[in-house]
């Protein structure tokens, strides 16, 4: 049975490029009478904000599109994400790493789509002082693990490539958990069979599946679909004054018209899907 997801992260009110990606999502399941579930993506501490996520829910309501089963939330999840770090540390595939942002940024010599490439500064120091972010060492891992493929619905099959985003952090300083390593547990542990999120994180799936690899996760399929885009081509954001969900729906607009528009790709003027 196919069982997607729409993980949104309560730091800012949903917009129309949000609304795309739940329709994505909802309806790839619907259409295969599979589920269709919500998990709010709150583990970034001060920018997680609770109100957002009662936004969230009636924002999807308001769409018309229906999630199954509890809502979940990966704050609630911390166990999870600190059992399969100590397994990754157990395995040696991780690193401590004290670096500052600037300090990166003044010795990296190549850059990603998440920005320099970190130069493996800490990549020999094997003492944890405390307090460290770790990071993956992506040949290591990759040498245990020998060559990886994944599979894209629109893209067909491809080599895994994480070696482009280069060793990148798992463990945050002040978390159990980055983005890579909570969305790859969190697809695992919710079932999901088809990953669907925007181009953007195109390049991220190449660490989870080795990540899921290392760690004996079952494998989904991806779909990386195109994003809303504005004229000069950078996606929709809130703050460059595409109106959030919210607001509309508060304005007494139809969610459900405005869903079936997105499906029939009919955007406001200057709108368009990215074509990459
Ligand atoms: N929480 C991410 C976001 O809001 C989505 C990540 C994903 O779908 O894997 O962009």
């Amino acid at each position: 049975m196919i069982r997607t997801r729409f993980a949104p992260s309560p730091n800012g009110a949903l917009h129309l490029g949000h609304a795309y990606a739940a329709i994505v999502a909802h309806d790839l399941a619907r259409r295969g009478s599979g589920e269709f579930l919500l998990r709010i993506e709150d583990i970034d501490g001060p920018r997680s904000r609770p109100e957002f996520v009662c936004e969230f829910l009636a924002d999807l309501e308001w769409l018309g599109l229906p999630w199954d089963n509890d809502v979940s939330f990966q704050s609630r999840r911390f166990a999870d994400y600190e059992d399969a770090a100590e397994r990754l540390k157990a395995m040696d595939v991780l690193y401590p790493c004290t670096c500052t942002r600037a300090e990166i940024a003044a010795a990296a010599t190549a850059a990603g789509p998440e920005g320099p490439i970190y130069p493996g500064t800490c990549r020999e120091k094997n003492r944890d002082p405390g307090g460290a972010a770790w990071r993956l060492d992506v040949s290591k891992a990759l040498a245990f693990t020998g060559p990886l493929e994944w599979t894209d619905e629109i893209a067909g099959v491809r080599n895994a490539r994480p070696d482009l985003l280069g060793d990148v952090v798992l463990v945050r300083k002040e978390l159990p958990a980055s983005y890579h390593l909570a969305a790859t547990l969190d697809d695992a542990k919710d079932g999901i069979t088809v990953v669907t999120r925007g181009q953007d994180l195109f390049t991220a799936t190449h660490v989870h599946r080795l990540l899921q690899e290392l760690l004996g996760l079952p494998v989904p399929v991806w779909h990386h679909h195109p994003l809303l885009v504005e004229p000069d081509g950078r996606k929709l954001a809130k703050r460059r004054g595409s109106p959030s969900l919210a607001d509309r729906r508060r304005a007494g607009e139809d969610g459900r018209a405005i869903a079936d528009d997105l499906r029939l790709g009919r955007f406001p003027a200057g709108i368009s899907l990215s074509s990459a």
